[in-house]
């Protein structure tokens, strides 16, 4: 066995071991001692990896057991010193895990440089989170970076008034002429002057209101002053600014002078903050922009002035929607989706009433686009798709299609596709997505190969170009885990089917028994062939397994470490919800899986969510994070409710309880609810003792 060692090390000697190599042993080599030590550790390394990726079940590593104790014991007490779980593990002669700790003890060579002055409680954590680098890494994003330009400061005011009818909002038609939007129909505003800050003692002025939200208050009421003739200013007894003398007034000249000339305070106290829009990130002339609100001043009728504004025009907001709808009133998407917030309100005062809570808009949006049936759509960052447009062009690229469709993969990063199987309904949503993680260079893992379509899984392992690895199943539900033998079957060498045995409590068509089990926070790795590539594990992706048993006693997620990506089976879903349905579903174990999920995310920096139904979801910030949180209100809001409704009716019966507990709930879906609900009894009965 060393012989053949010896041969693969003449081989790689020379120009294969090259700077790059010399400098990672270099770096190990004050920790492991002698060169001849770290080079046959690599050997051995490699060795584990071969036999790995050529698809050895673990038992026949057993083969290579003299190799490891000679190798290994010879190197291990001088390892054990890196502060990684791995050679811990190693010390306590674990080999059986040898398949994962081979290969990502490499990667604790190339990191071990930097991560040795951590403290050893970063054992348990994944060398990316150690070196703290961008998630998902920069090297995998699909497009390349294009930094959006910078925003300007502006402010626009939406000015209103009551009728018997609703609330009408004042707007006008930008000039055709307009470098921004020409030919809109928009709120009157423009962007913040210098003097604006300058005038803040001529100002009425709430207690809460800052220097900045005062600055964007007096740049409004100078925009509407000059575009339409409409002033939002006040004599020292409070009456309004009157017709006569803004009509004495010259529109082109400095404001703030004529108003102290007439003694007029500018009514900044009654400008609120409604929302704030951030241009998006595609377009080439970005604004970062208050929409302010207030009342429109008595006795004051709006002239436009004929350059910038033309036609301003009182509109409630569903009619100027209909209009925009029908073709006659064009307007762009930051002042559509506001006048859509401003139907919830019936009067002037429920808008400002709910503005004058605090300083803070009531949303803020930078939205993103994305292409259904070819075209550009815009979305805010609560709607599905904006999630997976973070991912996929962080930068604003206005590339990414988001239809649902089943014949082509959909590449998420250059590590990541989605193929969709051709199985929407009622549980499924839009299909279950298959995830195929990897690159030309590693191979693939395929997980949750979906219903047996064969159509399906021949697409999938197309675009995996027939190199399938490992075939993960999240859960053996039918229309996740079917498909993988004759997934498998497709494959040469045959990948081993990994995931966790289905439980006793298994419906009839989920059961399951894979060719290996799957350890809670066991690593899946793949690394590129070729020992040079090896060396760096930022060429490699690896997935920990998390054991999260609750949608099935079987089911599992998978984190992709390098790139901050959970997926999440069926436990997350995106447009759709979990169904707990017992005994094999079981509500407490779902909510502590959940606890699971949101601690690993912490830990390993999760951005994005990839879900096995529906788009991406999470974010570059703490999204992820708080989408679990609210899937965790969701349900205890819920459990809530059905606790309500049983003690409505303590001897009513489950079909009693779920109409009063999902009255929320379309009736069609009743039949599917009654699965949770039956899930929520029997949680709370047990906390009930
Ligand atoms: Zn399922």
């Amino acid at each position: 066995m060393f012989d053949c060692v010896f041969d693969q090390l003449a081989l790689h000697s020379a120009v294969q071991i090259n700077v790059a190599l010399v400098g990672h042993l270099q770096q190990v080599q004050q920790h492991v001692g002698n060169f001849i030590g770290n080079v046959l550790f690599l050997i051995w390394i490699q060795m584990c990896r071969l036999r790995l990726l050529r698809g050895h079940p673990l038992e026949d590593f057993g083969q290579l057991s003299g190799l490891h104790h000679q190798c290994g014991a010879q190197i291990l007490g001088r390892v054990k010193r890196l502060p990684m779980a791995l050679s811990r593990e190693f010390t306590q002669g674990k080999l059986q895990c040898l398949e994962v700790h081979g290969v990502s003890l490499m990667g604790s060579i190339s990191a071990s440089a930097d991560c040795l002055a951590s403290a050893p409680q970063l054992a348990s954590r994944h060398l990316a989170s150690l070196h703290n680098l961008p998630m998902p890494r920069p090297t995998q994003l699909l497009h390349p970076p294009r930094p959006p330009a910078p925003t300007r400061a502006a402010a626009t005011v939406l000015l209103l008034r009551d009728t018997p009818e609703g609330i009408e909002v004042l707007m006008t038609r930008r000039s055709a002429k307009a470098s921004f939007v020409p030919g809109a129909f928009v709120f009157p505003g423009g962007g913040i002057d210098a003097a604006d800050a300058c005038c803040h003692n001529q100002c009425q002025r709430r207690a809460t209101q800052t220097d900045s939200t005062l600055t964007q208050a007096v740049a409004a009421i100078r925009e509407s002053f000059e575009e339409l003739g409409v002033l939002l200013a006040r004599h020292a007894d409070g009456r309004w600014a009157s017709q006569a003398e803004i009509d004495g007034m010259d529109r082109t000249s400095d404001f703030a002078a004529q108003c102290a000339a007439r003694g007029l305070t500018l009514a900044a106290s009654d400008v609120f903050v409604l929302a704030r829009w951030i241009t998006d990130r595609d377009l080439p002339k970005r604004f970062d922009v208050p929409f302010l609100v207030a009342r429109m001043p008595p006795q004051q009728t709006p002239v436009a002035d004929e350059t910038e504004q033309f036609e301003p025009v009182w509109v409630r907001p569903a009619d100027a929607l209909a209009r925009h709808q029908a073709g006659t009133f064009f307007m762009i998407f930051p002042t559509i989706r506001t006048l859509q917030q401003l139907q919830a309100f019936a009067t002037v005062d429920a808008v400002l009433r709910a503005c004058a809570v605090n300083e803070e808009p009531l949303f803020t949006s930078c939205p993103r686009a994305g292409l259904l049936a070819g075209r550009e759509v815009r979305f805010m960052e609560h709607e599905l798709p904006f999630s997976e447009l973070a991912l996929v062009c962080p930068d604003g690229q206005n590339v990414h299609p988001l239809d649902w469709q089943t014949e082509t993969p959909v590449p998420l990063l250059k590590n990541v596709l989605r193929l969709t199987a051709p199985n929407p309904g009622v549980m499924t949503g839009p299909g279950t997505n298959s995830y195929l993680v990897g690159d030309a260079s590693t191979g693939f893992i395929a997980i949750d190969p979906g219903p047996a379509d064969e159509a399906h899984l021949g697409k999938l392992w197309r675009a995996a170009g027939g190199d399938i690895r490992l075939i993960v199943c999240t859960h053996s539900h039918p229309d996740h885990a079917p498909g993988a033998r004759p997934l498998q079957a497709m494959c040469t060498p045959k990948p081993p089917i990994l995931g966790l045995p289905s439980a006793a409590t298994a419906r009839a068509n989920s059961v399951f028994v894979p060719d290996k089990t799957l350890q809670n926070k066991e690593l899946l790795v793949l690394v590129p062939s070729g020992l040079e590539a090896n060396l760096s594990y930022k060429n490699g992706h690896t997935l920990q397994v998390i054991h999260t048993p609750g949608h099935a006693a079987n089911h599992l997620c998978l984190l992709l470490l390098e790139d901050g990506l959970l997926f999440s089976g069926d436990h997350i879903l995106s447009g759709s919800t979990t169904v707990i349905d017992p005994p094999d579903g079981d509500m407490n174990n779902y909510l502590n899986s959940l606890d699971l999920l949101s601690a690993a995310c912490l830990e390993h920096q999760i951005k994005f969510i990839l879900p096995a139904h529906g788009h991406v979801m999470g974010g570059p910030n703490d999204e992820a994070l708080a989408a679990i949180a609210r899937l965790k209100r969701h349900r205890l809001q819920r459990e809530a409710k059905v606790l309500l409704a049983m003690q409505a009716q303590p001897t009513g019966t489950l079909d009693d309880w779920l109409a009063l507990a999902y009255d929320d709930v379309p009736q069609r879906m009743w039949p599917v609810a009654k699965r949770s609900l039956m899930a929520h009894v029997a949680r709370l009965e047990a906390l009930s003792g």
